[in-house]
């Protein structure tokens, strides 16, 4: 397949890995998935070519990788896709959105999205090279997790290609397995990580997607003046704002506030306040990355205003992780009652190597701890089960099963999910916008569905609105290929709006409202397929947490069940 006249709009490629044809979609003003990038777009082929009913590691499932619209240019914070297919998790739709360098590479080489099909015989990488695309045989890479397969395909096609790769977690097709992209230094931290996604990967027997920079970028804009000019001021301001907080702390730097509102998952969510927060918030982690010689300010991909990324290193400067998120913190932390930062970060090391999500992986620990299989705190043991998942060991098996079946399995009344996947460290009783739109959202419990707090976040009242605000500007940025830290709101959607224009045109030309529409319609559509494939339109907590409240606070669910069941009234 040859690579045709620069367009503007970068090409759909299908990759039907049995008949091992690859096909060419050139995206014009008449193309049905023109207005459809990034999540929209996976979304949009997984509800129009997905079986809602299919098995999800069957050959009917469709493993997409779609490019949001300014994904890969100098918008800021733009260096953004959006991975989905049905989930083996949720059994729903699902998107994971990852940034690390390879998207904006994907996009250089003029390619939008990439849609696996059907399921290849024996295992294959996929190289993408100066807009072309080749499935290459990959046997020799089977069994690596990601580190080496990382180091070994750097070493093979250069230091600074990209690559999607699954570790053996995908490789057996686990529940909560991710699908990791080699980040700015160079490492396999960045990791499409809800949703069980790897495992899709793996039963299509791809084991990495290999980009390579291409000679010359193949990417136009319509206007690129005139892009520029909404560009740079964001990108300064939004530099301005966060170099003191996120630049400086990351995302572990919102722990303290958690705790304060009652919203940091402890000890499998009986609580929503550790007496050890202070240990492993985002001043902790500072400070071990001052004292041990690692890095913060970190960008994970490019084009980052805000730049929230870190590298952790041992006392003897080794590498021990990068990427050290709130998320990963909270769950494999205070969750299990371990304020140890370095095990907390080798944890988060080894669930990025295997290739599995470490919410899914803290919350699974968090069960088993609940059901007295593991002395809460006991940091060695996690690792040593975690570890065990290298040479398959039994104990360390269901690890890979995901929070809901592995409590299932030893019968534990304490499962903390939503449409079987785990929450993402915000403890829904207390944090009340965030858990509106768990229950909702078509992603069961997924932070990156829309943000939270607000004023008063542990008051029922208001948040309803607040929830679907902002699920309908996430599905905006997620569309659109840009980082959620932004600031997921009108104000970002209408910027936004005109960079499309710039960088595409004015027949893709849509205001303000118009995305907000579009983007409640891709929402709707996404919880169709939901639907049809068996699952609630809205959801609940489990039970335990309609049953219980916080032990150091009063908070409970309350909110109005009619409410909650007319959600999607007004999308419609
Ligand atoms: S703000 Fe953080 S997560 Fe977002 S693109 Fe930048 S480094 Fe990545």
């Amino acid at each position: 397949m040859s690579t045709e006249k620069k367009k503007i709009m970068p090409d759909i490629i299908r990759i039907k890995l049995n008949s091992k044809k690859i096909e060419r979609e050139v995206v014009n003003s008449e193309h049905s998935l023109k207005f459809y990038a990034g999540r929209a777009l996976s979304s949009k082929i997984i509800a129009d070519e997905v079986p809602p009913l299919s098995d999800p590691l069957g050959p009917e499932n469709k493993l997409i990788f779609a490019c949001g619209f300014l994904s890969g240019t100098t918008a800021p914070n733009s260096g953004r896709i959006s991975i989905g297919a049905k989930s083996p998790l949720t059994k729903g739709i699902k998107e994971s959105n990852v940034g690390g360098r390879t998207p904006a590479l994907l996009v250089r080489n003029n390619i939008r999205a990439l849609v696996l099909e059907e399921q290849s015989p024996d295992w294959v990488i996929i190289k993408v090279s100066e807009g072309n695309v080749e499935i290459l045989d990959g046997k020799k890479y089977t069994g690596l997790n990601n580190y080496e397969l990382t180091k070994n395909i750097l070493d093979e096609y250069g230091s600074r290609v990209g690559a999607f790769t699954i570790g053996t977690g995908g490789e057996l097709q686990f529940a909560n397995s991710s699908i990791a992209s080699i980040d700015m230094e160079g490492f396999p931290s960045r990791h499409a990580g809800r949703g069980g996604l790897g495992s899709v990967m793996g039963s299509k027997k791809v084991k990495a997607i290999i980009v390579i920079p291409p000679s010359k970028s193949l990417m136009e804009y319509a206007d690129q003046k005139g892009f520029k000019l909404v560009a740079s001021p964001w990108f300064k301001d939004l530099n301005l704002e966060n170099k003191e907080t996120k630049h400086v702390f990351g995302t572990p730097g919102c722990l303290l506030g958690m705790n304060e509102m009652h919203g940091l998952p402890t000890q499998n969510y009986r609580r929503g306040q550790f007496k050890d927060a202070d240990k492993i918030g985002g001043e902790a982690v500072h400070e071990l990355i001052l004292k041990n010689k690692g890095k913060y300010g970190l960008a994970c991909s490019p084009s980052c205003a805000i730049q929230c990324s870190n590298m952790i290193l041992d006392s003897e400067g080794n590498h021990i992780t990068s990427s050290f998120e709130y998320e990963t913190i909270g769950l494999l932390g205070s969750n299990l009652l371990i304020s140890d930062l370095e095990k907390i970060a080798m944890m988060d090391k080894l669930c990025d190597d295997f290739g599995i999500d470490t919410i899914e992986t803290g919350s699974a620990l968090g069960v088993l701890m609940d059901a007295g299989k593991i002395e809460w705190g006991d940091a060695d043991r996690c690792i040593e089960l975690i570890n065990g998942l290298k040479d398959k060991k039994p104990e360390s098996m269901d690890l890979g099963l995901g929070v809901y079946e592995l409590g299932m399995k030893i019968g534990h009344p304490r499962i903390p999910h939503v449409k079987h996947q785990a929450f993402p460290s915000y403890e829904p009783r207390s944090l009340k916008a965030p858990s509106i739109t768990f229950i909702t959202g078509p992603m069961g419990a997924d932070h990156t569905a829309g943000d939270v707090s607000g004023e008063n976040p542990n008051k029922s009242e208001g948040k309803v609105a607040i929830s679907k605000e902002k699920q309908i500007h996430t599905m905006i940025v997620d569309s659109f290929g840009i980082c959620y830290f932004v600031g997921a709101n009108v104000e970002n959607t209408a910027k936004m709006s005109k960079l499309v224009t710039a960088r595409y045109g004015e027949i893709w030309e849509k205001d303000t409202d118009g995305w907000i529409d579009w983007a409640k319609k891709c929402i709707l559509m996404e919880r169709d397929f939901n639907v049809a494939a068996g699952l609630a339109a809205t959801d609940t907590l489990p039970k335990f947490m309609l049953e219980e409240k916080l032990e150091e606070a009063p908070f409970r669910w309350d909110f109005d069940p009619e409410e909650i069941s007319h959600y999607w009234d007004d999308f419609k």
